[in-house]
């Protein structure tokens, strides 16, 4: 696939409501934001009041580390697309990425290669099983011994196998530039300095076996094509990640804004790249939910068993929700339920349109 650079495709989004209104927007203004401060304000609180009390779920324990943290933290955070970041509850306090990691490290390998890349290698298709899920593999079409993705590539990039084939095909010579090129590329999305948790990584890294077969599987099928064991090493770390709300918040708004950062204002991917990323969450966020979740909010997400959900209001606004305990589908109880009022109150649907023309 063609890519078009930054600012031809920027110009491309443009040229339909310039023609209409006959309007030249000025390139690079920051566009106002869709909402106003006190509504988001407003539905924050709302949230943040309403569900504060809620007590369902359980942290996530096959990880032993995740166990152990506070499952009463709390913390929701909202960036529109000026850049101002409106927080409720603990804010600060950091849990692991987990496999919201798998977004950015998708989107890192399409920035790097292409999408062709990300949906030739791995695909792009609900697999309907777990997302560590061994069946699945010898379901893809190379379990299945085909030579060909149309065969049957029930897969993609934010389940294990195939994000653990996206960190295996993420440029670099050794570990260290590997890791240098994940991790640069998180911190920019995030706008800040990111690091490890290092007891996360070390209880998963002691406790990961399954990961190491399922990496082991997707070379030995061919989707992986060298060094698996490295790839599921980097995967283990990049899901150690420590982030907390805000962070998560402004990762979501690089995606809600064709790849700048509206904090930093930096271009942190290829614009023309995100409808192909959010079509993967949209498809595959969360985890066996995908489709009910899709259908309550419209919105592209990604859900981590640290507690964390992001989604993404397409030119409207990023939101991330951290409360450590899951449901049985392995989705934050509280997150789910925050992001979507509030989203319904800011009127983030994308496929919510009142009036057609
Ligand atoms: N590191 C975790 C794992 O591979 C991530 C899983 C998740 O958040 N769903 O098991």
């Amino acid at each position: 696939m063609q890519h078009t650079s930054h600012g031809a495709a920027f110009a491309r989004r443009i040229a339909v409501p310039a023609l209409l209104t006959g309007l030249l927007l000025p390139v690079g203004a920051a566009p106002a934001p869709a909402q106003t401060e006190a509504q988001v304000t407003a539905a924050i609180g709302a949230a943040y009041a309403k569900y504060k009390g809620l007590k369902e779920g359980k942290n996530a324990d096959y990880i032993p580390a995740l166990a152990k943290v506070n499952p009463d933290l709390f913390g929701i955070a909202v960036v529109t697309a000026d850049g101002k970041v409106y927080t409720a509850g603990d804010v600060k306090t950091e849990v692991s990425i987990q496999s919201i990691s798998k977004v950015y490290t998708m989107a890192l390998v399409m920035n790097q290669q292409s999408p062709d890349a990300i949906i030739n290698t791995i695909g792009a298709d609900a697999t309907g099983m777990r997302f560590n899920s061994i069946v699945s593999v010898e379901w893809s079409y190379k379990g299945l011994g085909g030579s060909k993705l149309e065969s049957a590539a029930e897969m993609n990039a934010l389940v294990n196998p195939g994000a653990i084939t996206a960190t295996s095909m993420v440029q670099g010579t050794s570990y260290d530039q590997i890791w240098g090129s994940i991790s640069g590329f998180y911190n920019a999305a995030a706008g800040r300095q990111l690091t490890v948790l290092k007891d996360v990584y070390e209880s998963e890294a002691a406790t990961n076996q399954r990961n190491q077969a399922i990496g082991m599987l997707m070379y030995a099928y061919g989707y992986i094509k060298a060094n698996p064991l490295q790839a599921v090493d980097i995967y283990t770390k990049q899901c150690s990640v420590g982030v907390n709300a805000k962070d998560l918040a402004t990762m979501a708004a690089t995606l809600a804004f064709g790849g700048v950062n509206p904090v930093t204002k930096k271009q942190v991917m290829k614009a023309a790249d995100v409808p192909e990323v959010l079509a993967v969450m949209a498809t595959a966020g969360l985890y066996d939910d995908s489709g009910k979740w899709l259908y309550l909010t419209g919105l592209p997400a990604k859900s981590g068993v640290g507690g964390g959900i992001i989604a993404v209001s397409p030119g409207k606004f990023g939101i991330a929700v951290i409360s450590p305990p899951l449901d049985a589908a392995g989705n934050s109880v509280r997150a789910q339920k925050a992001i979507a009022d509030i989203s319904n109150a800011l009127g983030g649907n994308p496929y919510a349109v009142t009036k057609g023309h």
